[in-house]
C-alpha cells in the first residue's frame, strides 16, 4: 500500500495510507445524501461503512444535498472520508416549498389530526418536504446532471459485508434499473388515496404504464387495490434516468396536483416504488442479498453461511428481516421466479 508522511497541525509527524487510485472503467455514477448540518456525526458511519466495504476500491463521488447551505464543518469532515469526489448542492427553494396549488391552512389542519392519531412523523411539514424532494427533484439538481446512476445514502446506516464488484456496472451489465435490499409495507394512514390517485393516472395515461411491467408486486388483485408493498428508498441504487423520463415525470406531476405529499404524509418510498414497479420492465428491478444493510430498525443479513464468510459481513443472520412476514421480498422472489436462499423458511419468523 501507498503511503505519505503528513505534517499535522499537532506538530507530529503521521504516515497516512492511501488507496493507490483506481483507474479501471468507471460508470457515471454516484452516492447522493440529502442531510442537514446537524447529521453530520450519524453520517459518518454510514459514508465509513460504504467507504470500507465498497467505495475505497472504486472511487465514486459522493453529492450531498441540503435545503441549507453546508457548514464548512461538513464539508471538511465529509471530504475527508471519501474517497472519491465530493460535490456540495443547495436544493433550489422551489423544490422545497408549497406549490401554488395547496392550501397551507389544510396542510396544517392534516398535520394536527395526525399528531393526535400519532401517525409517525405526520406532524412534521419539513418530513413531508423532505418526502416531496426525494420523490421529484433531488434527480433533477443540477449536480446530478452528469450521472447516470444513484447510490442513495441515509445517516445512521451501514452495510454489512464487502462488495467486490462495481455495483454500478453490475446494473448496467444484467439490464438492471433499481436496486434495493430491504422491502416492506406502508402504514396505511399515510397514503389512504395515494392508490386511487395512482389509478386515476393510469386511467389517463395507459401507454405510460410499462407492458410487462410489475403490477403482482404491488397489487394482490390486479391493481384493484396497493398492497402496501414497497422497496424501503433509504437505501437505493437506481438509474437516474428513469425518475426522469416521461412516465414517471407524468406520474409525479399528477400526484403532486392531488396534494397527498401535505394533505397526507406520502412517502418518497411508496411512490418510489409504485413508479419503478409500473414504468420498467419487471426483470428491471433488482434485489442485492449479498451487501447485508442495516436502517434502524431492520437489518438484511445474508442467511446464507458461504455468503457471508466469502464476502466477511458482520452480520448476525438471526437479526434478518428479508424472509420474515412482514417484509415484501419473498413475494419480490414469488413474483420475479426467483430461487429463495436455502434455508430461508427457518428465518420466516
Ligand atoms: P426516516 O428514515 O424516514 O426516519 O427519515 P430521516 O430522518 O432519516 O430522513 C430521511 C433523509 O432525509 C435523511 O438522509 C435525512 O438526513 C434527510 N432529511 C430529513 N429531513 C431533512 C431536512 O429537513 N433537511 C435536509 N436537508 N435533509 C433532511
Ligand atoms: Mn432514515
Amino acid at each position: 500500500r501507498k503511503s505519505s508522511v503528513v505534517n499535522h497541525t499537532d506538530g507530529y509527524k503521521y504516515r497516512k495510507v492511501t488507496q493507490p487510485k483506481y483507474t479501471g472503467p468507471k460508470e457515471k455514477a454516484t452516492f447522493v445524501t440529502l442531510a442537514r448540518n446537524q447529521d453530520l456525526y450519524s453520517l459518518l458511519g454510514s459514508i465509513a461503512s460504504i467507504e470500507d466495504r465498497f467505495n475505497g476500491k472504486f472511487q465514486y463521488d459522493w453529492v450531498f444535498l441540503n435545503d441549507e447551505e453546508f457548514s464548512s464543518e461538513f464539508k471538511r469532515v465529509t471530504t475527508a472520508m471519501v474517497s472519491g469526489e465530493t460535490k456540495y448542492g443547495l436544493v433550489p427553494e422551489e423544490h422545497w416549498s408549497y406549490p401554488a396549488w395547496i392550501d397551507k391552512e389544510r396542510a396544517a389542519e392534516v398535520r394536527e389530526e395526525m399528531r393526535e392519531k400519532k401517525i409517525i412523523y405526520g406532524d412534521s411539514e419539513s418530513y413531508r418536504h423532505m418526502c416531496r424532494y426525494e420523490s421529484g427533484f433531488f434527480y433533477r439538481h443540477e449536480l446530478l446532471k452528469d450521472y447516470d446512476w444513484y447510490w442513495r445514502v441515509e445517516p445512521d446506516t451501514r452495510i454489512h459485508c464487502d462488495v467486490d464488484y462495481d455495483v454500478f456496472k453490475f446494473m448496467r451489465d444484467n439490464g438492471k434499473k433499481y436496486g434495493f435490499t430491504i422491502s416492506l409495507k406502508e402504514y396505511i394512514g399515510t397514503i389512504e388515496t395515494l392508490w386511487d390517485t395512482t389509478k386515476d393516472f393510469m386511467k389517463k395515461n395507459p401507454s405510460l404504464v410499462h407492458p410487462n411491467n410489475m403490477m403482482d408486486f404491488i397489487s394482490d388483485d390486479n391493481g384493484v387495490s396497493y398492497n402496501l408493498c414497497h422497496f424501503w428508498s433509504n437505501f437505493e441504487v437506481g438509474w437516474l434516468d428513469l425518475w426522469r423520463g416521461e412516465s414517471y415525470s407524468a406520474y409525479f406531476d399528477h400526484l403532486d396536483h392531488a396534494g397527498g405529499f401535505f394533505y397526507e404524509r406520502w412517502g418518497d418510498a411508496p411512490v418510489h416504488s409504485i413508479g419503478a414497479a409500473l414504468f420498467l420492465d419487471r426483470s428491471e428491478i433488482h434485489h442485492f442479498g449479498d451487501l447485508g444493510y442495516f436502517h434502524v430498525p431492520f437489518h438484511a443479513c445474508p442467511i446464507d453461511l458461504n455468503t457471508r464468510v466469502e464476502n466477511r459481513c458482520n452480520c448476525d443472520p438471526a437479526d434478518d428481516f428479508t424472509w420474515k412476514g412482514y417484509s415484501c421480498t419473498s413475494k419480490f422472489y414469488t413474483v420475479s421466479g426467483k430461487t429463495r436462499p436455502v434455508g430461508w423458511q427457518m428465518h420466516a419468523d
